[in-house]
């Protein structure tokens, strides 16, 4: 049987047959909750790796204790558990090793930590600790260890793994002790349904331990060794079979999906680029010579374009358009706010005036006299730009000759991907611009199926930015430092605060400021507020005079967060920046800086403020480079945060991490997309264990993202 992809099918399944329920330790019932708690299968059970390991040299004797801030693991025998009062009820246990006492308490859950420990267990806990009356541990992270295992944890230096659980799993009395047990049995009867799934001679090149031994070591280490060897071959496998599916996606669209080939020179862009009034920079030639590439081919162009806020994407994108304008196609810009495509249309029309093209501006307050004018030249086939937000695409109006759609993802990702465009019927060239870059292994993770040209460098002649942090205690000195700067001929931005769930609060407090503002402080200085209540043509006045420097400051809510350009603006004041990602300060912050004049950046906070609200200052004030920025957002906020949840098409892995684990990323990415190059439809004998596996797992996902 054939496939669409064009993979033979598989001839044999690996799954198991053997029920869960009669597995030495699991029994129907946990059989039950297992099943619901998503593991119904012996895979599935392998595939449950460990939250963490404890490893003796790790554990610490309570009676060496510190209270430095550091995680620490102890292990020790409950002595004492039950609920007491303070000021709130808690739960709590005292455990005792021979060396000392320490006391673990929780505020929640306290029925459920109720059922939980007994006096008699022996526990292993791992946390901050603190001193009152006594060493402490508030909500450690917890696990009751059993009989022998606790000997060899103790005695033999054996590596104890922990697994995740919840409250189902506990309830029904399921815990890390429980799941070594499982695997004790698993790992003596079962390991053979494990099958290798990678070619020989990667495992062999890369210095890989077999798939087997990789799931016997991850659940049972017998050395720190093999621990790190068997996660490393895992992690491994699971970039490669996502680089493979990549790799596959990439091939086929290459062999099927027809596109345009922009063969013709472009005039116009040749023009323009002689009109630049400076030098492009060495990024920005190189974007531009790839993506002209692309263009040129017959495949469709599907890429990315990173670069830092200021970086200078616009150009490149206005020249890719150009590009496709001079071919006789439509080009479609789509941004994310209406007031970014103003600004847009507004600079993209004014570097174009010399050259005799059409560019308009589609926005939800067009008229619909204009509207029809537009979209009658777009049926027309006339070669034109059109500027718009992403509903652009989701009107009724209908591009007859659209060649290529340039995507402004501003401080968001790459995430409207050629997916979504397809789905609408549109095959044309796609670029993705984004001001939220990532380290390019990251990018490859993530945006797999898109090529990626970065702007790694920015235009010359940019001043530095200096950002400081401030409590809100020094609000007059903040006020007066913007008043010297502006009546000095600077301009500044203060920006507050607005999220949906508060929007009306947040509004008012801004508006309240705002008013203050304009009696007090700024009394004689011409100020305005911005606010995405305002109708467009008063935002377009706002902008306008801001622009024209008629307005020196612009009290603003996050409106101004993307695209605004104004060169007399060095200050830029947040206030609450504490509620703000790094993302959004970054992008803000990229507001100023852009003239020949030093900028700085106010990051105001109460002077109460979240632990992870006191990084995102504390790395904002230390660095100005967006793809460093990127990365500890990743790294505060963990994968899933970051990308968002829902946003379709970001990786899952169980135990890789794109972050840490680039140098492995690298490598399966390479050897995938060199395995296909060779065997395009993974038909080769040596690449059968590859092909059951990739069917077995991947398959449908290869299908269902080519039906989208
Ligand atoms: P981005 O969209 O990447 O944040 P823009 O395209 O808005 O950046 O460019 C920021 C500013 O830099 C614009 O005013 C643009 O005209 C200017 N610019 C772009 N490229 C260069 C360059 N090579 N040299 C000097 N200025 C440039
Ligand atoms: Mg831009």
């Amino acid at each position: 049987m054939e496939s669409s992809s064009g993979i033979p099918a598989a001839n044999n399944r690996m799954s198991s047959t053997v029920d869960i329920q009669y597995i030495k330790g699991i029994g129907p019932k946990r059989a039950e909750v297992l099943a619901k708690a998503g593991l119904a299968t012996i895979e599935d059970l392998f595939e449950y790796f460990p939250r963490r390991y404890i490893d003796r040299r790790q554990i610490v004797p309570l009676g060496q204790l510190q209270t430095d801030g550091e995680e620490v693991t102890v292990i020790g025998k409950v002595e004492a558990a039950g609920i007491r009062y303070a000021r709130k009820r808690f739960f709590y246990i005292v455990i005792r090793d021979e060396t000392g006492l320490l006391e673990a308490i929780w505020f929640n859950a306290i029925e459920q930590f109720k059922r939980v420990f007994s006096v008699g267990d022996w526990v292993a806990l791992s946390g901050k600790v603190s001193y009152y009356r006594g060493y402490q541990m508030t909500h450690p992270d917890f696990d009751k260890l059993g009989g022998a295992e606790l000997d060899h944890t103790l005695h033999t230096g054996k590596i104890l793994p922990l697994y995740p659980g919840s409250d189902m799993l506990r309830k029904a009395g399921i815990n890390s002790y429980t799941f070594r047990r499982i695997f004790f049995n698993l790992l003596q009867n079962h390991l053979n349904i494990i099958k290798e799934n990678l070619p020989e001679d990667i495992v062999s090149s890369r210095g890989f331990l077999s798939r087997r031994d990789s799931f016997r070591f991850v659940h049972d280490p017998d050395s720190g060794e093999h621990l790190d060897r068997g996660l490393a071959r895992l992690k491994y496998e699971e970039f490669f079979f996502q680089q493979l599916l990549f790799a596959l996606q990439r091939n086929s669209s290459k062999l099927k999906d027809p596109g345009i080939a922009f063969l013709k020179p472009s005039p116009r862009l040749e023009g323009y680029y002689k009109s630049l009034p400076f030098t492009m920079t060495a990024a920005q030639k190189k974007a531009v010579k790839e993506i002209r590439a692309d263009m040129k081919s017959p495949h469709p162009m599907n890429r990315l374009l990173q670069g830092d806020v200021g970086s200078g994407k616009t150009l490149v994108a206005t020249m890719a358009m150009l590009l496709a304008v001079d071919n006789g196609y439509q080009a479609a810009l789509m941004v994310p706010t209406e007031i970014l495509a103003e600004q847009h249309y507004f600079n993209i029309s004014r570097a174009l005036g010399a050259l005799d093209i059409t560019v308009r501006l589609l926005r939800g307050s067009t008229s619909s006299r204009e509207r029809k004018d537009i979209s009658v030249m777009m049926e027309s086939e006339e070669p034109m730009i059109v500027i718009g937000t992403h509903a652009l695409i989701q009107e009724k109006i209908s591009f007859r000759k659209l060649g290529l759609v340039v995507v402004d993802e501003q401080h968001r990702f790459g995430v409207m991907q050629r997916a979504s465009l397809t789905e609408k019927g549109i095959n044309a060239d796609v670029l993705i611009m984004t001001a939220t870059p990532i380290p390019r292994t990251l990018a490859l993770s993530v945006y797999g199926g898109l090529d990626v040209s970065v702007l790694d460098e920015m235009p010359p002649g940019r001043m530095p930015i200096q950002t400081v942090w401030r409590f809100d205690d020094k609000a007059s000195d903040i006020y007066e430092f913007i008043r010297e700067r502006v009546l000095a001929g600077e301009q500044a931005y203060i920006v507050f605060p607005l999220v949906e769930e508060s929007e009306k609060m947040d509004l008012k407090a801004a508006t309240e400021s705002f008013e203050k503002l304009k009696k007090t402080e700024f009394r004689d200085i011409p100020v305005t507020l911005l606010h995405g209540r305002l109708s467009s043509e008063e935002k377009e006045t706002v902008m306008g005079d801001f622009n024209s420097g008629r307005v020196k400051i612009l009290v603003s809510t996050t409106v101004i967060e993307v695209g605004i350009d104004v060169k007399a603006a060095t200050i830029m004041l947040i206030e609450h920046a504490e509620r703000f990602g790094l993302s959004q300060l970054h992008q803000l912050r990229g507001r100023v800086g852009r003239g020949d004049k030093k900028s700085f950046c106010i990051l105001k906070t109460p002077f109460n403020i979240s632990e992870t609200a006191q990084l995102r200052m504390k790395i904002m004030t230390q660095t100005t480079d967006g793809f460093k920025i990127a990365e500890e957002d990743l790294k505060l906020r963990g994968w899933g945060d970051f990308f968002g949840k829902r946003q379709s098409g970001m990786p899952a892995f169980k135990l890789a991490n794109p972050i840490e684990d680039r140098e492995l990323l690298n490598l399966a990415r390479r050897d995938a997309f060199d395995l296909i190059k060779n065997d395009p439809q993974l038909r080769k004998e040596e690449n059968e264990g590859v092909r059951f596996f990739f069917i077995e797992r991947y398959q449908s996902k290869f299908l269902l993202s080519k039906v989208s």
